[in-house]
């Protein structure tokens, strides 16, 4: 099963994509965990995708597609992977799809988190992200069971400086205009799922069981 995960920055995608992971057992792509463990990690990509984060901007698809394309290639992609802020751009989703086709396969469901833009920005005031393992938080929402601790692996929780309020507002224009026509594009190949991710996080994933099957 290959799925892609649509929607807003902020709009749950990351929290559902890990929560499907583990029910389908399937690997959990995050182009965004990737870019990341690379800044972490200090090497020449994490160095070039910082400066565009840093700024709400997309880093570019020279960059991005090739990432993804490896990362596919990977022998535990070989039954399927659900993809978590991938593909951003109509030329990233040209891309999948070309080489998908080239197999003789395709995405299976890309599942539409909708969120409107208020909700948005109380959401990310309250993310709380570990650097460490990739968990995500939220104080009022999925708080941890020690604030400001990770309850996976112990790390401090940090908000990330691309959640601080301007640059969020940055970030959501650039999804609207980069990232929402895909919504489209799916929509036209037949495999867009719409769910409603105003609800609690919980019935939000019940939603997305239905599409997927149990
Ligand atoms: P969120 O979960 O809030 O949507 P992500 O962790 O997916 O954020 O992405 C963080 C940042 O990483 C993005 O704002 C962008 O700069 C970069 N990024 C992640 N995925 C992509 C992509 N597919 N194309 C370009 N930039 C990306
Ligand atoms: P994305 O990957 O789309 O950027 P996340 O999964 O990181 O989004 O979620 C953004 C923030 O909202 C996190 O703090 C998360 O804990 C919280 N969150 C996720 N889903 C819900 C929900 N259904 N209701 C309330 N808060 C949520
Ligand atoms: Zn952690």
């Amino acid at each position: 099963m290959k799925i892609v995960m649509l929607g807003a920055p902020g709009a749950g995608k990351g929290t559902q994509a890990k929560k499907i992971a583990a029910r389908y057992q399937i690997p959990h792509i995050s182009t965004g965990d990737i870019f990341r463990a690379n800044i972490k990690a200090g090497t020449e990509l994490g160095k070039k995708a910082k400066e565009y984060m840093d700024q709400g901007l997309l880093v570019p698809d020279e960059v991005t597609i090739g990432m993804l394309m490896d990362r596919i290639a990977e022998p535990d992609c070989a039954n399927g992977y659900i993809l978590d802020g991938f593909p951003r751009t109509i030329p990233q989703a040209e891309s999948l799809t070309a080489a998908l086709s080239d197999k003789g396969t395709a995405i299976d469901y890309a599942i539409n988190v909708d969120v409107p833009d208020e909700n948005i920005i109380r959401r990310m005031g309250g993310r709380r992200a570990c650097l460490n393992c990739g968990a995500t938080y939220h104080v009022e929402y999925a708080a941890p069971k020690m604030k400001g601790i990770c309850d996976k692996c112990g790390s401090e929780l940090v908000l990330r400086d691309d959640d601080k309020p301007e640059t969020v507002t940055k970030r959501l224009d650039v999804y609207h205009d980069q990232t929402k026509p895909l919504i489209d594009y799916y929509g036209k190949a037949g495999v867009l799922k719409e769910v409603d991710g105003t609800k609690d996080l919980e019935q939000v994933f019940a939603d997305i069981v239905k599409i997927l099957g149990e």
